[in-house]
């Protein structure tokens, strides 16, 4: 027995209006390739409501041009086995025609939060999230929808547009989860061959190096950050951005404080790896 999935929008708009009559309806959106940090916000979000609906949707809107939208894992069997026994109730897994229709041309433009980083080096990407995360809202009107500080930046925009937008969904973020050799999970670690894998680690140990030298009485944003550029170059990795922030609105201070978070990202190969946390 694996949960139930439905691929109309107009099944899930159903699905979770009569979830909502027995009590709270919990919402954990997905691209799918379902792993440990995927279920954890499952489980999380278990906690909170009796239904939890987790969404499986490789959103075309928030790939560039050039990015992984076509290599992007996707094995529905299995994510639908990893739901089942994190404790999600139903899933939704459209294809792209049925969220982007002929003649689809609205669009939520979120601003300054989603114009750093990783918002600076994928033109589009926050606009396609925070599209897409909008419909989603639209259709299930969760009372609560769960998100990974893996993606602080995306949780950021996200609890930016629910407030702007006047969005009853209430947004919770929950902490990274890591490999035990300190990699974060994500779906595209998939793509690292064995010895690529091996230094994909150079993200984790820039930011505890980063987080020693802090520790140390280091303040001064740009040294922290050039201490952690060196690490992941020492592994051959080619750093797209690393960079101390504050952890409201992105912008760098002039000294890093306990609560800046180092906010990195890497071309290990061809696969673009992210990682970031709270300096103190
Ligand atoms: P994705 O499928 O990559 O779009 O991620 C779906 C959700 O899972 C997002 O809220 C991510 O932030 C979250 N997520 C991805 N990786 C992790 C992780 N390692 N730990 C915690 N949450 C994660």
């Amino acid at each position: 027995m694996t949960v139930a999935v439905v691929t109309a929008a107009h099944d899930f708009r159903r699905a979770c209006q009569e979830a909502r009559v027995d009590g709270e309806l919990a919402l954990v959106p997905t691209m799918g390739g379902l792993h440990a940090g995927h279920t954890s916000l499952i489980k999380a979000a278990a906690q909170r409501a009796p239904t939890v609906a987790v969404t499986i949707f490789v959103n075309p809107a928030q790939f560039g041009p050039g990015e992984d939208l076509a290599s992007y894992p996707r094995d529905l069997a299995s994510d639908l086995r990893e739901v089942e026994k994190a404790g999600g109730t139903f899933v939704f897994a459209p294809e792209p025609a049925e969220m982007y229709p002929p003649g689809f041309q609205t669009w939520i433009e979120p601003g300054a939060l989603a114009a750093t980083l990783c918002g600076a080096r994928r033109p589009g990407h926050f606009r396609g999230v925070c599209t897409i995360v909008g419909k989603l809202f639209a259709l299930s009107r969760a009372d609560a929808a769960f998100f990974g500080e893996k993606d602080y930046q995306q949780l950021l925009v996200i609890e930016r547009m629910v407030k702007d937008l006047n969005i009853a969904t209430e947004v919770i973020g929950r902490p990274t989860v890591r490999e035990p050799d300190g990699l974060a999970l994500s779906s595209r670690n998939a793509y690292l061959s064995r010895e690529e894998r091996m230094r994909a680690t150079a993200l984790w140990k820039a930011l505890q190096a980063a987080r020693r030298k802090f520790a140390e009485g280091e303040k001064n944003p740009a040294r922290l950050e050039q201490l952690a550029r060196e690490i992941i170059e020492a592994d051959g990795l080619r750093v797209d951005y690393a960079e101390v922030r504050d952890p409201l609105e992105l912008q760098r201070p002039a000294q890093a404080d306990a609560a800046s978070r180092l906010f990195l990202a890497a071309f290990l190969g061809k696969t673009r790896l992210i990682d970031n946390g709270q300096l103190g």
